[in-house]
């Protein structure tokens, strides 16, 4: 009789993943005259344990994502006061009763979509002195039950947070419907930030990174295509 190779789930190899992930964007990014290091690839972590982050840091990374301000406090405090220049992104929806959490924890804050929370983040910030960054989340798809701004009000949430809340906002970020072309969704959020006078564009997922790159993304928010499906 023979005998099967053992039936154990390899390991994600991340410091190859991340490789490749780099090497692909790179070569989307040639292809429209830019650099790759023009892209910032958000290691996308959410769900997976704290021992995928610090495999994708032991590799030299060192930008991550969390969708979930609860998951992120339980996981990365201990991780970031053992990685100097970690950066940690929130990339999805903020409560207002959690701004004081994420203002803490997040450099970044991508998920800015609508008057109430830019207000919140705002005092927030001047109460403690501690200033993320802000990307403005815009519903390119109108979809009902997603977040983000609808696209007619993004122009007024912009000037909302640049000019009356001091937030200066980097860019903005958008999560094409499920199963939709994403490049149209690109090209509306790349228009709208291009008439605000905003230079980030955080577009582009496992699937569709390159696209949005070719589209003029500046982050990219990768998490299968890094550290492998996640745990149900
Ligand atoms: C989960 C998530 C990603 C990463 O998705 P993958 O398909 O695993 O790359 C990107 N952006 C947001 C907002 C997410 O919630």
């Amino acid at each position: 009789m023979t005998i099967d190779a053992p039936q154990i789930e390899d390991a994600p190899d991340i410091r190859a993943n991340l490789a490749a992930v780099e090497k692909r964007i790179t070569a989307a990014a040639r292809d429209k005259g830019r650099g790759g290091d023009d892209v910032t690839l958000i290691a996308v972590s959410k769900i997976h344990p704290a021992a995928a982050v610090t495999a994708a840091i032991a590799a030299g990374h060192l930008v991550f994502g969390e969708n979930r301000v609860q998951e992120a406090k339980a996981k990365w405090p201990s991780l970031k006061a053992a990685t100097p220049g970690v950066e940690l992104h929130l990339i999805g929806p903020l409560q207002t009763n959690k701004v004081r959490d994420a203002v803490a924890l997040f450099d970044v804050i991508q998920t800015v979509d609508r008057p109430k929370l830019a207000r919140a983040l705002a005092a927030e910030m001047a109460k403690t002195g501690r200033r993320p960054g802000i990307f403005i989340e815009v519903n390119t798809g109108e979809e009902p039950q997603k977040a983000g701004v609808m696209p007619e009000a993004a122009e007024a949430l912009i000037a909302l947070c640049r000019d009356e809340l001091d937030l200066a906002p980097a860019g903005l970020m958008c999560i094409p419907p499920a199963g939709e072309e994403p490049s149209l969704h690109f090209a509306l959020l790349r228009d709208i930030a291009l008439r605000a006078g905003l230079a980030g564009l955080s577009m582009g997922m496992s699937d569709d990174f390159e696209t949005a790159v070719r589209f003029g993304a500046t982050h990219v928010r990768v998490g299968t295509a890094i550290f492998g499906p996640r745990p149900v």
